[in-house]
């Protein structure tokens, strides 16, 4: 859904926002793992397992999603000592109530599981999530299938000359990327101190979308939770203004970048922001 946002730069900027608007499904996660759960569909599995931060959106959304679709959910956590109960954060509360069954592994683990490429090795490292009988959804929704989602997503983007996304993990770019045509630019703003992963995300996709991307660092300040007084004070305005809520994690850098491409005169023409916040 593109929505046209009133700015004083008179600039022609909108905003895409998801037409999904399930709790906890309303920003860019949904988009990732619809892939995801049309693979589970299409396999007959009725089970997905994931991998996640204790704090992430990812594993609100994936339980969600899973609650809604009625499919059983695994959850990896990043952390044993957080299997202790009176430890749990407000998203793995979350997910323990929509049902979803959770494994607590220590770092080393969870890092190993990152790099596991083979259900044999992720079973070996896990042996008590049901990994034959799942799709699994790497963290984050990294994965063909992640991209296939966001890429249905991002055809509502084509109208647009730049576009400017919050980079995590690179994937929700990576789908925007995949989906421009020629004249397009898909702006990425790194929120987290990880631009090689990023890049190595977006390296998924052939060299020819390459040259469509950007990926602007300047953004990440002291890294993901991090604020500045200049955040606060965008995030508080613009959520005014817009009437929409603008966080200092993802969206309020985008509006800083945004602000600063607009001084230095790099944008030109139709421009979209892409609305990922989880409302
Ligand atoms: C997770 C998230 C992102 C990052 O998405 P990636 O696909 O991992 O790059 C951006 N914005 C918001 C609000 C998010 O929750």
């Amino acid at each position: 859904m593109l929505v046209q946002l009133p700015n004083r730069w008179g600039l022609d900027l909108w905003l895409l926002k998801s037409n999904e608007t399930g709790a906890h499904l309303g920003g860019n996660k949904y988009h990732k793992l619809r892939g995801y759960l049309e693979s589970a569909k299409r396999q007959s599995m009725g089970t997905l397992i994931t991998m996640a931060g204790a704090h992430s959106n990812h594993l609100r959304a994936f339980a969600a999603l899973c609650h809604r679709e009625q499919l059983r959910g695994h959850a990896i956590i990043r952390g044993d000592e957080l299997s202790d109960a009176t430890r749990h954060s407000a998203e793995l509360r979350f997910a323990l109530d929509q049902g979803v069954d959770l494994s607590f592994v220590s770092r080393a683990v969870y890092r190993q599981l990152r790099e596991a490429v083979s259900i044999a090795d992720r079973a070996t490292l896990v042996p008590g999530a049901p990994w034959r009988e799942a799709v699994f959804v790497p963290e984050g929704g990294l994965g063909a299938d992640g991209l296939t989602g966001v890429k249905d997503w991002a055809r509502e983007a084509s109208g647009f000359d730049h576009v400017l996304i919050a980079c995590a993990t690179g994937t929700t770019c990576a789908g925007f990327l995949q989906a421009a045509h020629e004249n397009q630019k898909i702006c990425g703003v790194a929120v987290l101190k990880n631009a090689a992963a990023i890049e190595s995300t977006i390296r998924l996709l052939t060299p020819e979308h390459e040259i469509r991307f950007e990926l602007l660092n300047d953004y990440v300040f002291a890294g993901f939770a991090s604020t500045t007084s200049e955040l606060d004070t965008i995030a508080s305005e613009y959520s005014h203004f817009w009437q929409i809520t603008i966080d200092t994690n993802y969206m309020a850098r985008v509006v800083m970048a945004l602000r600063d491409r607009v001084a230095n005169g790099s944008l030109k023409g139709r421009v979209l922001l892409v609305y990922t916040y989880n409302e």
